[in-house]
This record gives structure tokens, sequence and C-alpha cells, in this order.
């Protein structure tokens, strides 16, 4: 797996998904392909009957033709074949929708399944971008598009199949006729694509410079920019104009060449069944029925490579949605349940994917109900180390143990009963206070951990979060109350108050106070007043404990703690 994209699924595997997804609602799919060939086969009775009134007209007088009858025959078939294809779209457009539904909550598990070192690894967008416009895109194919690109292709299918059989000859020539069109689509598909994404580029790109331009428009008086911002403006107009004009230029030889197409077929019918029917080979119904069939072809072709540009580009967001599955799943977990509650860091190095070493044989042990500061400069591998005890990063060389199991191999489920990590991405879920709490408790334990981490405002646990948004503060409190009800014997916190204003820090401060009660914490400290209140230092320099010791210790040492500490007292 490359270092900062999430995978894409291949050809294969993206048929096979495709193939899940249809297996998973079996019937409605065999009754929608039923209902497509039952209305592709009524559409082949008009003309089909059509022919043979004209045959009976132009042929020998024979008393009583059935005239009418066949007539009557026509009207059904075409109303047959209006109902059928309507059923056939309604229900592909309802299997549409709930194969969107599936791919969505597919995508939601697999998302909340992915191992923490991925996401953490991964660029925040592209998660982001496959789960909003990869599966919208998607969505979108299934529910508008591709019910009606299955009704076409089946008529393709049927309405070239009747012309064959009508008389083998004109068939082909008819089919032969078409490939035109089948060649001027794809030069134009090939072109297209690129051409309307350069469109849209150049689009975006001219919007981004006039509304910069005229946000900035004091800025730019005052630093007399006109000429640079008019130069940029000129460029990004004259790169719109050329994209427009490409894509101008496309359809107007694609449309023009694509409708003259579909008569060449039409015209070499006529020419070589006239021929035959000169000849009389052929009856004059089955060359209008063959030419009936052929004009019949002009929608759904239509249709089709109207829509095979968007079939392409969701059937890419396919594969990027499906990437998710191809990514490895967590290591095998721990067989066995931590014997203690302690935690040992043992001749430990991490790097991050493709950079240098940021911790460098890190030894470490942290008693249970123990209060342990890591102080140190910024960029020393403070957070690095936290989220390597939290398990989130597993170490390249190395252990870290809770009760003698890697913290990295427990199970989720189980991790969060031993070691949780609170920082200060705190996230709200735009769902009611219990939701948000996320656990299987009961609500008088929801309401007690609120009302332990001071959070007075939340009252009524249906208090829909995305209808009032806490504020960061609240946020905080709902974070530690669901530390509260993970009830971990270990808390890492990083930067947890650090945003915070002063005066909520310190009602922060007091609701962390009593979530702390009682467990083991490991405090990554910004003020020297957290680490003096500790029982242990420890100060970290460039990926290594430097000092380890209580405050005291540390001071006399007169080493690196004992200077920072006389800095911060001036
Ligand atoms: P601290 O918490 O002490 O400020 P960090 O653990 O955040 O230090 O960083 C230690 C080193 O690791 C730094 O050199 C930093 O640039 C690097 N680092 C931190 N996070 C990442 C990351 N997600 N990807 C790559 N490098 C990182």
């Amino acid at each position: 797996m490359s270092t900062d994209t999430l995978p894409v699924a291949d050809t294969r595997q993206v048929v096979r998904a495709a193939g899940r997804l249809i297996a998973a609602d079996k019937g409605a799919v065999a009754v929608t392909v039923l209902l497509n060939v039952l209305a592709a086969a009524a559409a082949l009775g008009a003309p089909y009957l059509l022919g043979r009134i004209i045959d009976a007209v132009t042929g020998p007088r024979v008393a009583g033709a059935p005239i009418d009858a066949l007539a009557a025959a026509v009207l059904l078939c075409a109303l047959a074949h209006m109902m059928l294809a309507r059923w056939a779209l309604l229900l592909g457009y309802r299997f549409g929708e709930r194969t969107a539904a599936r791919i969505r909550t597919g995508f939601l598990s697999r998302a909340m399944n992915l191992p923490a070192s991925t996401v953490e690894r991964v660029r925040p967008g592209d998660l982001a971008a496959r789960g909003t416009t990869d599966v919208d895109a998607v969505a979108g194919t299934l529910r508008d598009v591709l019910p009606g690109v299955f009704v076409a292709g089946t008529q393709v299918l049927f309405l070239v199949g009747a012309v064959l059989v009508l008389d083998p000859l004109l068939g082909v020539a008819g089919l032969l006729g078409l490939s035109g069109i089948v060649l001027v689509g794809r030069w134009y598909l090939r072109r297209a694509r690129s051409a309307y994404l350069e469109e849209g580029a150049a689009n975006s790109d001219l919007a981004e410079e006039l509304a910069a331009t005229t946000a900035g428009a004091r800025t730019i008086e005052a630093f007399r920019l006109y000429r640079s911002r008019l130069t940029v403006g000129r460029a990004a107009i004259a790169r719109t104009k050329r994209s427009r004009l490409a894509t101008l230029r496309l359809r107007s030889v694609y449309f023009p060449v694509a409708e003259g197409s579909y008569n060449i077929p039409v015209v070499l019918v006529l020419l070589i069944g006239g021929l035959l029917y000169l000849d009389g080979r052929i009856t004059l119904g089955t060359v209008v029925a063959a030419i009936l069939y052929l004009r019949q072809l002009i929608g759904p072709m239509d249709t089709i490579l109207i829509w095979l540009e968007q079939l392409q580009s969701s059937s890419a967001s396919f594969a990027r949605v499906e990437g998710l599955a191809a990514v490895p799943p967590a290591p095998a977990t721990a067989a066995a349940a931590p014997a203690s509650d302690r935690i040992e860091v043992t001749g430990v190095r991490y790097a991050y994917p493709g950079g240098p070493d940021v911790l460098h044989d890190v030894h470490l042990t942290v008693q249970p109900g123990e209060r342990l500061a890591i102080v140190g400069l910024s960029g020393a591998g403070k957070s690095t180390l936290g989220r390597l005890l939290a398990g989130v990063h597993r170490p390249h060389t190395g252990t870290v143990t809770v009760g003698g199991v890697a913290v990295a191999d427990l199970p989720p489920d189980l991790l969060r009963r031993q070691v949780v990590l609170v920082t200060q991405e705190h996230h709200v879920f735009r769902e009611t206070l219990r939701d948000n709490l996320m656990v299987a408790a009961p609500d008088d334990r929801m309401r007690e951990a609120l009302r332990t981490v001071g959070a007075d405002w939340a009252s009524d646990l249906d208090t829909d979060l995305g209808e009032h948004p806490p504020t960061g503060a609240q946020a905080q409190q709902l974070a530690l109350a669901r530390v509260l009800l993970a009830d971990p014997h270990t808390v890492i916190l990083d930067e947890a108050t650090a945003l915070l204003d002063p005066r909520a820090a310190r009602a922060a401060e007091r609701a962390l106070a009593a979530v702390l009660h009682n467990r083991t914490v490991i405090a990554i400290a910004h003020r020297l007043q957290t680490a003096h209140d500790a029982d242990r230092i420890a100060v970290m320099d460039a990926g290594r404990i430097i000092e380890l010791g209580t405050h005291d210790d540390l001071i006399t040492r007169h080493g690196p703690y004992a200077a920072l500490w006389r800095q911060w007292h001036g």
C-alpha cells in the first residue's frame, strides 16, 4: 500500500463486488431482466406487424386479409412495450436505490473498521472524497443512468437480432451501416473526458482567480498589483475560452456526424432491399420492417452513447469505493487478555512511512495508578509515543505492551477498556447526545458520566447535536464523558486542553480530574505545572527519553528539565 493514498480496486475486484451487489438482490434483478426482455420483445412486434400489413395490402388480394386484426395487434404491442418498459424502469430505479444504500452502508462499515494506523496515515481528503463524491457518483449512476442504459442495451440486442432473423443479408448491411456511429462515438468519447475535465478545471480556476481578485481588492490596491492580477485574470479567461472551444469543436463534429450516420444503415437497407424486392426475392413488408427496426435503434443507441462516459467515470468511482476492501485488515489480534494494567515500552523505534526514525530506542515502564508527564520541545516525539502507547501505531522494533500483550494487537473493544488517547480533536456527530456517547450504556450511566464531567448543559439525551452544536469546551466534556463510559485503566492526554481558553481550560481541568481519578495517567504536558504535579516526569528530546524521575529529582540533577523549569519560572 502506498504511503498516503488508499488502494483502488482492480477490474476483477470491481466485477466481483458488482456480482455481490447483484446477488444481494437476486429476485429483483431477475424480475427486472425478465421485464426488460419482455419489453424489448414487445417492441419488435409493431415493425414486424406493419410489414405484414404492407404485404397484405400489396400482395395478391385475399378475401378477409386480417388487416384490422394486425393493426390492433400493432397497438397492443406498442402498449405492452410502453407498460413493460416503464415497469422495468421502475424496478430498476428501486434496485438502484437499494444498491446505492448497500454501497453506502458497506463503505461506512469498512471505513469504521479501517485500522486506526491506516486512517492516520492516508491523506485525510482521500477517505472523505471516496465517502462523498465517489459514493454519490456511483449512487447517482445506479439511480438515474443504469436502469435506462439496461433497457436500451436489451432493446439494441433484440433489434439487432430481429433484423438478422428477418433477413440475414439486410441485417448484415444494416449493421455495417451502423459501424459509422460506433466509430464516431468512440472518437468522441476518447476525447470528451479529458476535454470536459479541462473545461471544468478551467472554469473553477477562473472562478477562483476572480474571487481572489475581488476578495483581495484592497490589498491589490495597496500594493499596486493591478498588472499582475490582470495578467492572471486574462490567462484564466484565455484558458477557459480555449477549453470551451475545444469541447465545442468536439460537439460540432460528433453530433452532425452521429445524426448523419444514423441514416447510413437505412440508405443501405433501402438500396439492397429495393434491389432484392425488384428481384422478387423479398417482400416489401420485410424491407419496411427492417428499416423500422433500424430506425428504432437510434433512441437506445443514443442513450447508451450519451451515458457511456458517465458509466466509465462512475466505474472509476466504484473502484475507489471498493478499494477500501483491499486495505489489509488490522493485524492478527491478541490471543490472550492483558494479565495486568502495567504498561511497558521496550527498545521502541518508530518512523512514519517514508520518513526517518522519530523514536530511537525508547524504554519506559508505567505502573498502574501512576501519573506520568511527558515533556519536551515540539517535535521531540511526545505525540508519537502517545500514539504508540494507545495502540494507534505499532513500533517497528521493540514492543509496547499492557499486561504482557502488545497494545496494537488488542481488538478495539478490548483496547478501549485498557488505554484511551484523548487529544484536542473531539468529533461531535450530527446525532443525538445519546448517539454521540456511542456506547451501549444505560441512560443513567450516561447522565452520571455527563454530570461527572460537569456537562450541566446536557440534561436531555435526545438533544440533537446537529441542530445544537456544542462549544469547544462542551465537545471536550463529551469526549471526557466517553472516556468515563469506556472506563479504561489508563488515559493518555495529548494537548487535551491546550486549545481551550483559560476559563474553559480550568473547567476542563476539573472535569479531567474527575475522569482521571483512580486511573493511570500519561499526560503530554505543555504547562510545566502539570509536570510538577505528576509522580514522574519523562523528558524527551529528538526521539529519546533523556531524563526520567520525580520533579524534585530532576531539579536537583540540574539537567534539561531543571533548565526548562528555571526558564518557565523566569
Ligand atoms: P511532539 O509531540 O513532541 O511535538 P511529534 O511526535 O508530533 O512530536 O513529532 C515527532 C516527529 O515526527 C517530528 O519530526 C514530526 O515532524 C514527525 N511527525 C509527527 N507526526 C507525523 C506524521 N503524521 N507523519 C510524518 N511525520 C510526523
